[in-house]
């Protein structure tokens, strides 16, 4: 792209700005925590009517528990392009939707994770629509109504998605610096439920079955096992179990949540679970273990580098500097990257206070990145040739003999 382009770009991109704040005020303003199934469903709507305007046809992909996810197309020729994004928040429904501007920031639910990085792939698509620079290749965009919940649904929508595509962008925010998103560590989600025998605490003394002592010593062995592993993270977010004081507990449960790197941490860290969980260290107890989700970790492979290179290269051409981080939490963009799709994620704004009340996006970020996802979408379109199938199929045979 020559600096003549990027000149262009840019001017598309500053006629976007008044349209890009309006839509993400809107956007911010409906409540769609995941299980308010209607405001997911409004955020969809919304995005859904701008699409089309654009040219994209638009469908909704079912789900049993969770409000639909929307499936947008548009045809062409080139390479087969999928923009990701999820419009849920982590928020409660009924939970306040100001929206708030100042001089360098807006803030508001959802600004950040990540109704911004939405607001960056539509105001992108429009700008390069509306000069007709949007390069001649099949566009799919995809909005996840449930990743805040860890895509249960939608993983398999985004595994076929990801074999049908030649490259994923991903709007989760971008770091600090701007950072892009280049692997992130799997995750996954357990429950352990516990079950012991009530008793009289004064008067129960042989034979005593506490759900909650098991369930804790249960804890601490896990804990320490992980503190063990390189890379390695473990949280008992929640734990719940027994009535009184003066009552040995019936029940206990806890919610872990577990973050790896290597598939073979993986397999190693439940052989142990399993383990712990079939023995009991106060007899009498049973434990019960409840697999909830699981993103893969997002590794470093060449075709991933392809892309995270062409980032770097077009923010250069418009005069910055990115580079790439590893994140601790999972995103759709490990299940793309897992089902051999070349990715990149962090495309989104950047901001702060992600998942609390103090969440914003720099307001100069929303151009940055708009015009950043708009070079880099013409980059990916002349280097077209790199992006082989072939090199793709053999991508994919390999992820399936290390399964
Ligand atoms: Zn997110």
């Amino acid at each position: 792209m020559g600096q003549v382009q990027i000149k262009q770009v840019q001017e598309v991109v500053a006629a976007e700005r008044a349209y890009a704040l309006a839509l993400l005020e809107r956007a911010v303003r409906i409540q769609s925590g995941t299980h308010n199934h209607e405001g997911v469903r409004q955020v969809q709507a919304l995005f859904a009517e701008e699409l089309v305007k654009l040219g994209f046809t638009v469908t909704d992909i079912e789900h049993a528990h969770y409000a639909d996810s929307l499936l947008a197309t548009r045809s062409g020729k080139g390479l087969r392009i999928l923009l990701v994004g999820h419009s849920d928040t982590v928020f409660e429904t009924g939970s306040d939707t100001a929206f708030r501007l100042d001089t360098q920031k807006c803030h508001g639910q959802g600004t950040q994770d990540m109704k911004g990085g939405m607001v960056v792939m539509l105001s992108t698509l429009r700008a390069l629509v509306k000069t007709d620079m949007l390069p001649d290749c099949r566009y799919t965009v995809f909005l996840n109504s449930h990743e805040e919940v860890g895509s249960v649904e939608s993983a398999n929508t985004l595994e076929r998605l990801a074999r049908g595509h030649d490259v994923a962008l991903v709007l989760e925010s971008a770091g600090k610096k701007g950072e892009y998103v280049c692997g992130r560590k799997g995750v996954l989600e357990y429950e352990l439920q516990v079950r012991g025998v009530a008793g009289h605490a004064g008067n129960t003394v042989a034979n005593r079955r506490s759900a909650v002592e098991e369930l804790a010593y249960k804890i601490i062995n896990l804990r320490e096992w992980v503190a063990n592993q390189e890379g390695m993270l473990f949280n008992a977010g929640v734990i719940q179990g027994g009535t009184r004081s003066n009552i040995i507990a019936e029940e206990a449960c806890a919610e872990l949540d577990i973050r790896y790197v290597t598939p073979q941490q993986r397999m190693a860290f439940e052989k142990r679970l399993r383990a712990i969980s079939q023995t009991s260290v106060i007899p009498g107890t049973r434990t019960k273990l409840v697999i909830n989700s699981a993103f893969p970790p997002m590794t470093a492979n060449a075709a991933n580098r392809l892309v995270q290179e062409l980032a770097e290269e077009s923010a250069s051409l418009l005069g910055h500097r990115i580079k790439g981080e590893e994140r601790g939490g999972g995103s759709d963009a490990s299940l793309l990257s897992a089902a051999g799709c070349a990715v990149i994620d962090g495309l989104g704004p950047r901001g702060g206070g992600e998942h609390s009340d103090r969440e914003f996006v720099y307001l100069k970020s929303i151009t940055e990145q708009t015009e950043l996802l708009a070079v880099l979408l013409c980059m990916i379109s002349e280097n077209s040739d790199r992006f082989s199938n072939k090199s793709k199929k053999l991508r994919i045979k390999r992820l399936e003999q290390q399964r």
